[in-house]
C-alpha cells in the first residue's frame, strides 16, 4: 500500500508518509487504493481490540511483517496504557443509544487511542527507512492532543516533542496536565492566540525550507503528531470496528444491522476515521458531525459551502473550537472522487478567500454518508445536567454536544429504527468548571477543589492520572507570541543538537 498526496500525483511508501507527515506540496497523504468491504460483521465478530488493530494495520501498513504488526498492537494497547482491558468499553443509556467510551487511556481523552500506537509506528518506520536522524515532533493542540502526544512520546528513544498550545481555549486541567509533563525530550509552550493561529503558524514552519535545512544539518527530522499524520488517523478506524463488535456481542444490534454514529468534531480526524471504517465495511449508516457554536461544518453539510469568514468563539468544548479542520482536506479528496487538481483548487480558494463550495451533485452524494448539526454552550450544560439527573451518567462537554445533537435528531424522528452510537471523547473530570456550572455546584477557581465538589455529589472517583497531577511540579511557564514559534523551534533544535554532541 502506497500513499498519495491530496493535491498532486506524488506517491510515497507508508514509512515515508509516517516520517514526513505532510506531503511536500502541502497536501495530506491518503491511501492510494482503498481496502473496501473487508471489515464485515462476520470478520469483526469476537475479535479483541488488539486483534482488530492487527487486522486494520495489515491493510495500511503492508510494509511491516505480521509479527511486527502484532508487536505494535501489543505495545500500544495493554494494562499500562489503558485502565480498561476492553480498551473501548460501551455504556448504554437506553436501548437505542450507546456511548463508546474512548477515554480510558493515560490522559483520559480519545487522542490516547491513536497516540499510544503512533510513536511505535514512527520508530518502526524510522528503522525501516534506515533513518539515523532524531525525530522532532512538532504539534499544535487545542488541549487533548498535546497531553496525549507528550505521554505517548515521553522518553521514547530517538524522538523529541514540542507542543504549542493556545493560551485561549484550553481548560485549566488540560493546561496543568501539560505544564507538569515529565520527560527529558519534551517542551511545552503556550501561544498568544487561538488554536487556528497556532496550527497555521506551525504549518508554515513545516514547509519552511530554511528551518528544515537547519534541522537536517543538525541531524533532526521533523514530524507531526497532529491528526494530519496517517499514523494518527488510521489507528482510529479500529475503535469503530471494535465498537461494532462489542455492540453485536452485547446484543444491542444483530450482525450486519446498520448503526448511525454521532461524533463530536473538531479537526475532522475522528469522524473521517469513521468514514474509512464505513468504506471498509463496518455497518455504519450516517456519520453525524456534531459541532459547538463554531459550526462551520454544520453549514457545510447543509448547503455545501465551507465558509470560515465568521467569528471564532471560545466555548465549553475547547477541542472543537476550530474553524479550519485540518482533516477536512482528506474528506474533500473523496468528495472529488480522487481528483487532486480539484482538491488543490478548493484549497487554494480556501486559502485566498476563506471559502469554498462543492457542487449540488457532490452535496447530494456526500449527504448519503454524512449529516451535521450543532448546539450551543447553554444547551450543552442542560444536556449534562439532564443526563446526569435521569441516568446518573456524567458526560464531558464534548460528548454532551454530540449527545445533544442526537437528542434533537431523535425529537425530529431522524433516529427511528436505527441504533445510534455516540462517541464519548473525554472523561468529564478533565473539565471541572463546566461540570460545576452544569450541575449548579459552586465554581471553585482551583480545578481540584471543583473536582472534590463534583466527586462528593456524584460519588464518581477521581481517575489516577488526575489525582497524580496535584503533586507534580509546574515545569513549563513560557507564553510566546505566535511570531516567536519559529525561534522557539530553532532553539529546541540547538538544545537537542548540543545534547546529542555531548553523548557523542
Ligand atoms: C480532539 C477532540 C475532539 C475533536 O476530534 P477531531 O478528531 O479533531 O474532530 C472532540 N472531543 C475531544 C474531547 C477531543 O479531545
Amino acid at each position: 500500500m502506497n500513499y498519495c498526496s491530496t493535491r498532486s500525483g506524488e506517491t510515497v511508501s507508508p514509512s515515508y508518509a509516517l516520517l514526513h507527515g505532510l506531503a511536500a506540496d502541502g497536501g495530506l497523504y491518503v491511501p492510494e487504493t482503498f481496502p473496501e468491504q473487508v471489515l464485515s460483521s462476520a470478520t469483526l465478530d469476537h475479535k479483541s481490540y488488539q486483534e482488530l488493530t492487527e487486522l486494520v494495520l495489515s491493510y495500511f501498513f503492508t510494509n511491516f511483517t505480521a509479527a511486527e504488526r502484532k508487536a505494535l498492537a501489543a505495545a500500544a494497547y495493554n494494562a499500562d496504557t489503558f485502565r480498561d482491558a476492553r480498551i473501548v468499553p460501551l455504556h448504554s443509556l437506553d436501548t437505542d443509544v450507546t456511548l463508546a467510551e474512548l477515554f480510558h487511556g493515560r490522559t483520559l481523552a480519545f487522542k490516547d487511542l491513536a497516540l499510544s500506537l503512533f510513536p511505535h509506528l514512527l520508530t518502526a518506520a524510522r528503522r525501516q527507512e534506515g533513518e539515523c536522524k532524531d525525530i522532532l515532533i512538532l504539534t499544535a493542540t487545542s488541549g487533548d492532543t498535546g497531553k496525549a502526544a507528550l505521554e505517548g512520546f515521553k522518553d521514547v528513544k530517538g524522538t523529541h516533542i514540542m507542543v504549542f498550545c493556545p493560551n485561549d481555549g484550553v481548560s485549566p486541567m488540560q493546561e496543568r496536565q501539560m505544564r507538569t509533563q515529565e520527560g527529558e525530550n519534551v517542551r511545552v509552550a503556550a501561544i498568544q492566540g487561538n488554536f487556528d493561529d497556532a496550527q497555521s503558524f506551525l504549518k508554515r514552519i513545516f514547509v519552511d525550507k530554511d528551518v528544515r535545512d537547519y534541522a537536517a544539518e543538525r541531524n533532526i527530522l521533523f514530524s507531526s503528531a497532529n491528526s494530519i499524520n496517517i499514523g494518527r488517523l488510521l489507528p482510529q478506524i479500529v475503535y469503530y470496528a471494535a465498537t461494532y463488535a462489542s455492540l453485536m456481542e452485547n446484543g444491542a444490534v444483530a450482525a450486519g444491522e446498520i448503526v448511525d454514529v454521532v461524533v463530536p468534531t473538531g479537526n475532522f480526524g475522528n469522524i473521517l476515521a469513521g468514514y474509512f471504517a464505513k468504506k471498509m465495511g463496518v455497518p455504519i449508516g450516517k456519520l453525524i458531525c456534531a459541532s459547538n457554536r463554531n459550526n462551520v461544518l454544520t453549514d457545510f453539510f447543509k448547503n455545501g459551502v465551507y465558509d470560515m469568514n465568521r467569528e471564532f468563539y471560545t466555548t465549553d468544548s475547547p477541542s472543537m473550537d476550530i474553524l479550519l479542520s485540518s482533516n477536512f482536506e482528506r474528506f474533500l479528496y473523496y468528495v472529488a472522487g480522487g481528483d487532486t487538481q480539484r482538491v488543490a483548487a478548493w484549497e487554494d480558494e480556501l486559502a485566498r478567500t476563506g471559502k469554498m463550495a462543492v457542487s449540488a451533485a457532490e452535496l447530494t452524494s456526500l449527504r448519503q454518508d454524512f449529516d451535521g448539526d450543532w448546539i450551543d454552550d447553554d444547551e450543552t450544560r442542560a444536556v449534562i445536567s439532564h443526563v446526569y439527573n435521569d441516568c446518573g451518567y456524567l458526560l464531558d462537554p464534548h460528548t454532551a454536544v454530540a449527545y445533544g445533537v442526537y437528542l434533537n435528531r431523535r425529537k425530529r424522528g431522524l433516529t427511528e429504527g436505527r441504533h445510534t452510537v455516540v462517541m464519548a471523547t473525554a472523561h468529564p473530570y478533565k473539565f471541572p468548571p463546566v461540570i460545576c456550572r452544569a450541575l449548579a455546584l459552586p465554581e471553585a477557581a482551583d480545578p481540584f477543589l471543583a473536582l472534590g465538589e463534583i466527586s462528593a455529589v456524584t460519588s464518581l472517583g477521581l481517575p489516577q492520572p488526575l489525582a497524580d497531577l496535584r503533586q507534580k511540579e509546574l515545569r513549563f511557564n513560557q507564553t510566546l507570541e505566535k511570531e516567536e514559534m519559529k525561534k522557539a523551534v530553532l532553539a529546541f533544535i540547538d538544545t537537542i543538537y548540543e545534547k546529542n554532541k555531548q553523548k557523542g
